[in-house]
């Protein structure tokens, strides 16, 4: 049976981690893989993640199942951070799931179960994963414009064009803040046209919101998110915790599913059942983190702090290095970049300008360019500027 199976086609981040490794190199600079550094290199434990992890200990007494759901307390915190009561309660159904991917896969098996055939629309580009697991799923797909090459900006035109051809009981796929890969994202008053044109087409909406947090704060964020939620009669939603509490790999995520009031028990036992054919109860232990951090005055105001920390952190690196390519190219071509938002841009570099970043100057960053702006410091800014500069020379 085993000899019958395919190689799986190599993960290009997970290529690109193990190439960084094998670098022998002084002073290489890791852009690629999508976590969040501190000046020092580090991807530190949140200081309320380590608080809530010792309280737990101390008062954890037992370690039996939790509900198919999740522990209602949970949900209950995620719900209130990403929609703070934009939405009544009982039009709200939601699961606990393994990290933000595991609320994308249950999403669009969801969407399998109640509209088999409605086509899933797709930002180019967009996070490869959403591709992988909508063909995985045998889903249909289209992709919509999203991005504009030369100016670094959201394509509005094109991607309004594309919505235009949405049918009724399709789904959009949205990245709800800090658009992965590119770090471009469309202002408000876009949100509301890109909202009008869902409704105008009777669409629903599948929120992707993976980094509440990382790009213009926590409220701001949830904004697009909030307002479709608002609006439209259905829209789903799929959150993970790992980039805002930095909890990467405890897994912890949330699939939101808001309907309308009357139906929103079937909504519920239908992911409560898919949760059980999947992997029966979500993980626990981050989750449980989670809550304890947002019910807790204390720790709640902690984690905000160093949230905030770590977006500010991010945006000053942003500054610097629209600031340095400036200087090094001698062009505005790089703007963009104090424009985007949360921990990625796309430079828009060829994949031969990128290889040869990697080969002349020990910079590693996706094949299409995409940076992690948290692999940078004040020191690598400029080492970076200039290997960018150098690339462009030819
Ligand atoms: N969506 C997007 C757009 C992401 O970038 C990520 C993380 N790379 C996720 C979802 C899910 O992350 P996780 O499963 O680690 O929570």
């Amino acid at each position: 049976m085993l000899t019958a199976l395919k190689p799986q086609p190599a993960d290009k981040i997970l290529q690109l981690i193990q190439m960084f490794r094998e670098d022998p190199r002084d002073g290489k600079i890791d852009l690629g893989v999508g976590v969040y550094k501190d000046p020092t290199g580090l991807t530190p434990v949140m200081r309320a993640v380590k608080a809530a992890e010792k309280r737990l200990w101390e008062t954890e007494t037992t370690k039996t199942y939790t509900g198919l759901a999740g522990e209602p307390a949970y949900n209950a915190a995620m719900v209130e951070l990403i929609l703070a009561g934009a939405v009544a309660a009982d039009r709200v159904a939601s699961v606990a799931t393994p990290g933000g991917t595991g609320a994308v896969r249950q999403a669009l098996e969801l969407i399998r179960m109640a509209a088999p055939g409605a086509t899933v629309w797709i930002s180019n580009p967009t996070w490869p994963n959403h591709l992988t697991i909508v063909k995985y799923l045998g889903i249909p797909m289209q992709e919509y414009r999203y991005f504009d090459a030369a100016t670094g900006a959201v394509d509005f035109d094109g991607m309004m064009a594309d919505l235009a051809q949405v049918k009724a009981g399709d789904v959009v796929l949205l990245h709800g803040c800090c658009h992965n890969p590119t770090g471009a994202n469309p202002n408000p008053v876009q949100w509301l046209a890109i909202c009008e044109a869902i409704a105008k087409a009777g669409a629903v909406p599948l929120i992707d919101l993976a980094y509440q947090g990382f790009g213009d704060g926590l409220e701001m964020d949830a904004a697009a998110t909030r307002l479709l939620a608002s609006k439209l009669p259905e829209v789903l939603i799929a959150a993970s915790c790992s980039k805002n509490f930095g909890i990467y790999r405890e897994r912890t995520g949330i699939l939101i599913a808001i309907g309308e009031a009357s139906g929103r028990v079937v909504t519920q036992g239908n992911l409560n059942f898919l949760n059980r054919q999947n992997f029966s109860f979500p993980p626990d232990h981050g989750a449980r983190l989670v809550t304890m951090i947002l019910d807790d005055e204390a720790l709640c105001a902690d984690w905000k702090a160093e949230l905030e920390e770590v977006r500010l952190n991010m945006l000053t690196l942003r500054q610097l290095l629209a600031e340095a390519l400036r200087a090094e190219t001698g062009s505005d071509r790089f703007g963009f970049v104090a424009e985007h938002r949360g921990m990625f841009s796309r430079l828009g570099l060829t994949p031969e300008q990128v290889e040869k970043l990697r080969t002349d100057h020990a910079v590693y960053m996706v094949g299409d360019s995409r940076l992690n702006i948290a692999g940078l410091n004040r020191t690598t800014v400029p080492v970076l500027a200039r290997a960018v500069a150098d690339v462009l020379r030819g």
